[in-house]
């Protein structure tokens, strides 16, 4: 029986055990100390950008966080991608806030500038302007940067920039995690590095920052004893976890590379296929990490999204439908939502593929095997 071809595993560089070492040696076992330092120096270095980083226990965390820090309160509306992984809008709920969900638009698969528009009017219509606007870089793939931006100045509503898939990502050259008011981005398992699990905030100056800090470390006034003036969360980074991270930055290029090279695999593969529509960067402004690779399968007469999967199954190889959008999810039933129904069709149609950056050149020849078996298929 082969082994499983996952969709993307953890791929560790190879230092990451004389960052925990250290730690170890040092006796920095809790949710501080020189990793966690030293990583977000890392990030601040990498993303190229006068940013501030505050390194948390998750993507979701850090998207809770931002919440937060713009003051965002039960009832209020906020805006966010329909077409994308659940934790991008969990956090709306924790506070009692009030999404509402946006379609996608085609280049990018990511929020539809005039759909976000009409979201912002009805918030407008009902007497309450929405607070944030939550952009997602699906899949690595950058959004529509320039129009999101132009609409969130003229409104004066703030961007949360959830990168979590796309550290590593570029928008007309400026790397992705630094076009938000607030940005995250996630280290968990599946993602393009990965600190088992971790996330980051990314913010604009170091009073944002030291907020970060406070509140994911329980909000401890300064005092002597335990003293506390707000409600304080537990969601700062372990220094094991950040020493993970510390090995990971050093191989993060190399990954942004691999992934892209799994691309190009794949628009090889399907380049004379019109069954199957490779999703790729609607212009030389966009630079997708890659972080997964997704095709449209339009559906023929013997074939469509879910018999393609159980073939890749059957052969122990995983794919994924397309992230089923918020709007359809039982979770968010009769939540307000603005576009048509693009995000719905990708759900329908659309299929992530193996896209680790470990995956071998025998990972590759089995993958393109069982495509040659999709000759007869119409
Ligand atoms: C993974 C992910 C998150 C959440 O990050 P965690 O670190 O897993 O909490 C949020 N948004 C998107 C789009 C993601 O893919």
């Amino acid at each position: 029986m082969n082994d499983k071809i996952w969709l993307s595993s953890p791929h560790m560089g190879g230092t990451e055990m004389k960052y925990i070492q250290h730690a170890f040696d040092e006796n920095w076992i809790a949710p501080l100390g020189p990793n966690v330092n030293g990583l977000e120096k890392d990030l601040e270095t990498y993303l190229e950008k006068d940013v501030h980083v505050a390194v948390l226990s998750s993507g979701t965390a850090a998207l809770h966080l931002a919440l937060i820090l713009l003051d965002i309160k039960p009832g209020d509306f906020v805006i966010c991608q329909s077409l994308t992984f659940s934790a991008s809008a969990n956090p709306i709920i924790y506070i009692g806030a009030i999404p509402i969900f946006v379609d996608s638009e085609k280049d990018t698969w990511n929020l539809c500038p005039n759909a976000v528009e009409d979201a912002i009017k009805f918030g407008i219509s009902q007497g309450k302007k929405p607070k944030a606007i939550i952009t997602v870089s699906l899949y690595g793939m950058p959004y529509k940067v320039d129009e999101i931006s132009e609409i969130s100045a003229r409104y004066e509503i703030p961007v949360i920039e959830d990168s979590a898939e796309a550290l590593g990502s570029t928008y007309k050259n400026q790397k992705c995690g630094t076009f938000g008011d607030l940005s995250v981005i996630s280290f968990n398992g599946n993602k393009i590095i990965t600190t088992s699990g971790g996330g980051a905030l990314v913010v604009k100056n170091q009073e944002y920052k030291n907020k970060a800090v406070f509140l994911s470390t329980q909000a401890k006034d300064d005092a002597p004893h335990y003293e506390h003036t707000s409600i304080g969360y537990n969601y700062r980074m372990s220094n094991i976890c950040a020493g993970i991270g510390r090995g990971q930055m050093e191989v993060l290029d190399l990954r942004v590379q691999q992934r892209r090279a799994n691309h190009n695999f794949y628009k090889d593969l399907f380049k004379d296929d019109s069954r199957f529509v490779l999703h790729t960067e609607p212009s030389a402004d966009y630079f997708s990490n890659h972080w997964l690779n997704l095709i449209y399968i339009e559906p023929g007469k013997n074939y469509n999204r879910e018999t393609i999967r159980q073939k890749f199954l059957d052969h122990q190889i995983e794919t994924r439908p397309i992230w089923k959008p918020m709007h359809l999810q039982p979770i968010f039933k009769g939540s307000h939502y603005f576009g048509g129904d693009l995000a719905g069709q990708l759900f329908q149609n659309g299929l992530c593929l193996p896209s680790g950056s470990n995956m071998t050149e025998n990972d590759l020849n089995r993958i393109t095997s069982v495509y040659k078996d999709f000759d007869s298929l119409h």
